[in-house]
């Protein structure tokens, strides 16, 4: 079955007596080219860092055009789709895969933990997914958060703009709070582009796929994750502001004054602006704060 084809997904959503909800970000590919391009990106890589059985995990497999594609390369894959009307859909539509698991469920709610446990034991897992773009940062949030270790990599289609954000350094306006947190945890690579045509219905935006290669062993150092993520917020919370000025505001624990000192012990100007601080001046300023507590 060509699940790429206009005229099958329509039929098959017609069949199973639903359409694409908009509300849940259903935009599904239909050119097969790109379903076999970012399970192609995900298993190389997934194979060149992992050397045990090959696991993947989707979130929002749709009708099936990118799971098919990876249940051709991966020895399991586990899907999470939210949308009930879908479950019987890729009952049928990936019948023909014995290494494939359907899981009922919102990913968000997820206790993820357990979740990795019950379906994959000690493998390290991939992620890979079309996500759907109403959540996409939660999503990723959740996956690094949650699974810490647990993952060797995410490749995921989200919009062009959030590519750009999380690809950022900290030279560029994208730069922003999510690409120092994405960033603590791994590297990110911009893959390609994909035009709204490939999509049914189309979005109204372009679309870019992205890996986030995950560290095996963080080469940052930190002594608490929490307040390094409350300085990243914080830097990030009046952008316009200059790095004291918006920490200040947001982190009660030390005087603005000291907060100023603590800062220019760190190395960095008192002018700063916080997008000027890479991931590990973030580290540093984060251990700094840590000390004062
Ligand atoms: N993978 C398919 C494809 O590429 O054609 C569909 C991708 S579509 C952009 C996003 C998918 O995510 C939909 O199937 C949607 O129902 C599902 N989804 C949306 N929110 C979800 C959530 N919270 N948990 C799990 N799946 C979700």
């Amino acid at each position: 079955m060509n699940l790429c084809s206009i005229k099958t997904v329509k039929s098959l959503l017609a069949r199973y007596s639903t359409d694409t909800k908009k509300g849940f970000g259903q935009n599904f590919l239909i050119n097969p080219a790109v379903p076999f391009d970012i399970a192609e990106q995900s298993y190389l890589y997934h194979q060149g860092v992992c050397s045990d059985k090959a696991c993947v995990l989707e979130i929002g497999p749709g009708v099936g055009a990118l799971t098919s594609e990876l249940c051709q390369r991966y020895d399991k894959v586990v899907a999470v789709e939210i949308d009930k009307s879908l479950i019987p859909l890729l009952g049928e539509t990936m019948a023909d895969y014995d290494n494939f698991t359907l899981v009922n469920e919102d990913f968000l709610k997820l206790q993820l933990d357990s979740f990795l446990d019950e379906h994959f034991g000690d493998s390290r897992v991939s992620v890979c997914a079309n996500l759907p773009y109403y959540i996409t940062t939660p999503i990723i949030m959740k996956i690094l958060e949650e699974g810490k270790g647990r993952f060797a990599s995410i490749t995921v289609m989200v919009q062009k703009e959030v590519a750009s954000r999380l690809c950022a350094t900290s030279k560029d306006s994208d730069y922003g709070a999510i690409t120092a947190s994405v960033n603590y945890f791994g590297k990110v690579k911009r893959l390609f582009d994909v035009a709204p045509s490939n999509f049914l219905p189309a979005p109204s935006v372009t679309s870019t796929v992205i890996r986030i290669e995950l560290y095996e062993k963080s080469p940052y150092s930190v002594k608490s994750e929490k307040m390094l993520f409350d300085v990243i917020a914080g830097a990030f919370a009046q952008r316009r502001k200059t790095l004291l000025n918006s920490l200040s505001s947001s982190i009660s624990f030390v005087s603005k004054a000291r907060l100023g000192e603590i800062i220019e012990a760190c190395g960095f100007d008192i002018s700063i602006r916080g997008e000027r601080l890479s991931v590990e001046d973030f580290c540093t300023l984060a251990n700094a704060l840590y000390e004062e507590k």
